[in-house]
């Protein structure tokens, strides 16, 4: 059972940990862990010591010939913080040297939180696009928003709590004002989704930045009316002037 397993964690509720995952993680041999504090805190929760590995896509290319050599002859894990590896986190590197190596390698798939958004959205899931996280400066962030104005399907986007009513002022901007969801701490104790207008929702957190972790999702073009900057109200404006 050599191999590297590509192992799902929770994204906030602890009960989400597949038995399939939590049986992997206590059996192998080494788990590569975007962050070891935070993955012991898992293997105590199911009582498992097992050795582990920081690793990120930045690691040198030494640290992951480790883990693709030791993966040739055990099985090792590959966990990140929360969700699915490689989701807007570390382990493509890993997987592509890992497939070039030959490595056998097995996912255990379970929570990511692009994929919980999008089933609280009530927008189409039959196309979607998960763009990831927006540039963090505005320049970079408008020409992102550019490109993604021409994408025909649902988006999905990862933010913060402090950035989150610039990023949806200046969505509204470049995609014109459609209707999207703004999905908070799922599953976990304070969750919520709050949908309406990218306006709306921008004018409703500028003043109240919120706290915790945040998936936007946005409709495809067509439903939504023409992007107006003059129908964007002055706290829209303020939100994108802050960020500027
Ligand atoms: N690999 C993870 C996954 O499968 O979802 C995502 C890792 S990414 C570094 C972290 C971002 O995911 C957060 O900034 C937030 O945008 C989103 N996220 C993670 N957990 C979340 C949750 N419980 N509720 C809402 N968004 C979450």
């Amino acid at each position: 059972d050599a191999g590297l397993y590509i192992v799902a964690t929770p994204i906030g509720n602890l009960g989400d940990l597949s038995p399939r995952a939590a049986a992997t993680l206590a059996r192998v041999a080494l788990i590569a862990a975007e962050d070891s504090r935070v993955t012991a805190r898992l293997l105590h929760h199911i009582g498992a010591r097992v050795p582990m590995l920081a690793y990120h896509d930045h690691s040198d290319d030494g640290v992951r010939r480790a883990i693709v050599a030791r993966a040739l002859q055990e099985p090792v894990a590959l966990t990140s913080d929360a969700g699915t590896p490689l989701i807007s986190d570390p382990g493509f590197k890993l997987v592509r040297d890992a497939r070039a190596a030959g490595v056998n390698i097995v996912t255990v798939p379970g929570p990511c939180a692009a994929i919980a958004a999008l089933t609280l959205a009530g927008l189409p899931t039959d196309r979607f696009l998960f763009a990831g996280f927006l540039p963090a400066k505005a320049g970079a962030r408008a020409t992102a928003i550019a490109e993604l104005a021409e994408i025909r399907a649902t988006l999905v986007l990862y933010e913060s709590g402090p950035r989150l009513a610039a990023s949806l002022a200046a969505l509204a901007q470049g995609l014109g004002d459609r209707d999207a969801a703004v999905g908070r701490e799922l599953t976990k104790r304070f969750e919520e989704t709050v949908t309406g207008r990218l306006s709306e929702l921008a004018t409703r957190y500028v003043d109240a930045p919120p706290r915790g972790e945040i998936v936007i999702t946005i409709a495809p073009p067509g439903a939504a009316p023409a992007a107006d900057a003059e129908t964007l109200d002055a706290a829209l404006l303020a939100a994108l002037a802050d960020a500027s």
